[in-house]
């Protein structure tokens, strides 16, 4: 229901929890987190329940992350309010993390020619399909960009989706179909959201991406296409807010 994504030298643990603070306006029943960790690997803390409770593990089982990561309060739709349910979802073998917003509505058939292809999935839901179709087209297309747009173009319904992947640090991809994606611009560092409210703390500088688009973001550089990775041009704009 909720999303945010960073990349840059700041503590990105905290940034992903601000921002899931200021997204808690919108409602959800569980929430997580994927960094890349100090070993270069994905790690992922999630649980169903409150933000207060994603907190709690947190301290329980800290992650030291490097400046690369996502974050999600979800709405369920497909499966229930579980831990295992809740995002961001793996994929490539734990290299690639996913978050989603809203619903896949051919996941039955994706989920089929996932299991095909010999994925076992852990949770319920539309998303983890996602999360594996980019990791099985990761090997056909050799970067995450590449996959990410060979099945978001797949998918029916409605959706915002960010991923990222541990070969790839300090780059976070998403794109949206009916369902909002905002840029936020920052002074070496930069931010995904599914409103402004995710990063207004941080930076007033934003980018309304555009139906059917992808963007991609790294500490430098913002980059959007649409769904057939075509450049597409785009203006920032100032948020008006009282944060
Ligand atoms: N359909 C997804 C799920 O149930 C995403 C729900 C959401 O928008 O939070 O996990």
């Amino acid at each position: 229901c909720g999303i945010v994504g960073y990349v840059g030298p700041n503590d990105t643990v905290e940034v992903l929890l601000n921002g899931l603070r200021r997204l808690e306006y919108r409602g959800y029943d569980s929430a997580g987190i994927a960094v890349i960790d100090e070993a270069d690997q994905v790690s992922v803390r999630k649980r169903s329940g409150k933000l207060a409770r994603l907190e709690e593990l947190l301290e329980a089982n800290p992650v030291a992350a490097k400046g690369t990561g996502i974050g999600h309060t979800r709405w369920a739709t497909h499966g229930g309010p579980t831990d295992v349910n809740a995002h961001p979802h793996l994929g490539d073998g734990g290299k690639l993390a996913l978050i989603h917003n809203g619903i896949v509505e051919n996941f039955a058939e994706l989920r089929g020619e996932v299991e095909a292809a010999g994925v076992e999935l852990l949770s319920e839901t539309d998303t983890e399909v996602v999360a594996a179709l980019v990791g099985v087209a990761m090997a056909e297309h050799g970067d995450l960009e590449s996959a990410f747009r060979s099945v978001v173009t797949r998918l029916h319904g409605t959706f915002t989706l960010l991923a990222m992947h541990r070969d790839e640090p300090g780059k976070v991809v998403a794109a949206r179909h009916h369902s909002p994606l905002v840029v936020g611009i920052g002074d070496g560092e930069n931010f995904l959201g599914s409103d402004v409210a995710a990063f207004v703390s941080s930076t007033r500088r934003a980018v309304a991406v555009d139906e059917d688009n992808i963007a991609v973001i790294t500490p430098l550089e913002v980059r959007i296409t649409d769904f057939a990775g075509n450049p597409v041009e785009f203006e920032e704009y100032e948020v008006q807010w009282d944060a």
